[in-house]
């Protein structure tokens, strides 16, 4: 459990790196799946999430759910990072289009 606790505690000093939007793509990806399957760090972001929270929404008690909003920021974390390696492989692709265009259009100046 030692590994586990470690990863735990490393999980849970990013927490604020994660609330200010801090996090590379890969550490969100890892830190959003720790927090959905370890209780203890889920509890220790809400906590921390709380404290940070746009006061505004506190105000608004029966509207603010902080579940619902938690949920949010996780699955909107984990959209942006796939929404950006999607967006990168397009690009990949239209360069890779690009240049196999631009291949073409020099071949035929060449040699027609
Ligand atoms: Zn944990």
């Amino acid at each position: 459990m030692a590994k586990n606790e470690l990863n735990c505690a490393n999980i849970q000093k990013n927490i604020p790196k994660f609330i200010n939007r801090q996090m590379k793509d890969d550490e969100i990806m890892a830190f959003t799946e720790h927090v959905r399957n370890c209780p203890e760090c889920y509890e220790e972001l809400s906590i921390e999430y709380l404290i940070v929270v746009d006061m505004n929404k506190l105000d608004d008690v029966d509207g603010f759910n902080l579940d619902n909003e938690l949920n949010r920021l996780i699955d909107k974390s984990r959209e942006r990072v796939e929404n950006r390696k999607r967006m990168f492989g397009l690009k990949v692709f239209l360069a890779f289009v690009l240049t196999m265009f631009a291949a073409y259009v020099i071949a035929y100046l060449i040699f027609w």
